[in-house]
């Protein structure tokens, strides 16, 4: 199978992050347990809302995201396995492309540049599936796909939803 993986809340961890940089600049201390719908921003007082809109124009912010639990082993598993290609959105925050190849420099060194897709749309990709956090990366796609949980998609519905790596391991390893 051909594989297409994106990185934000799927590979990587923006919530934390988040969450982390927002409770220093306004001195809070909100923890991603409260979090249960919604952006990050959706739970914050409306006017803490357009800092953290503003993150993702920080230099660093995709640099230093957390990998989710399990994903590393099990993308080089799915790697050794199918025809896998990360695939993700680096051109809306430009200085993220960047950072997200050194993100995967460090996590997952086994994927080579081969298989990286630093993009903008991503339904002009032609392969059997795609992962993805965002309803409207997947609608458009033109192959299977997986919705991965996350607060912002829990009202989504008619897609096919994993919650965590291990449930991807299950159907394709
Ligand atoms: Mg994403």
């Amino acid at each position: 199978m051909t594989i297409f993986v994106d990185m934000d809340d799927v590979l990587a961890e923006t919530y934390e992050k988040h969450i982390e940089l927002y409770n220093l600049e306004h001195k809070q201390q909100l923890n991603i347990s409260q979090i249960t719908s919604g952006e990050v921003w959706h739970n914050v007082p409306e006017d803490h809302q357009l800092s953290i809109k503003d993150h993702a124009y920080q230099k660093g912010f995709f640099r230093d995201l957390k990998p989710k639990r399990d994903c590393i082993q099990v993308m080089e598993a799915l790697y050794a396995k199918h025809e896998v290609y990360i695939a993700t959105a680096a051109t809306q925050f430009p200085d993220s492309l960047k950072e997200k190849s050194d993100w995967i420099d460090e996590y997952m060194p086994f994927i080579t540049w081969q298989h990286r897709i630093m993009c903008g749309h991503k339904f002009i990709l032609k392969g059997d599936l795609l992962i993805d956090d965002r309803t409207y990366n997947l609608e458009k796609f033109d192959g299977d796909t997986l919705l991965f949980n996350s607060p912002h998609n829990v009202g989504d519905t008619g897609y096919t939803r994993v919650n965590n790596w291990l449930e991807i391991a299950e159907r394709f390893l």
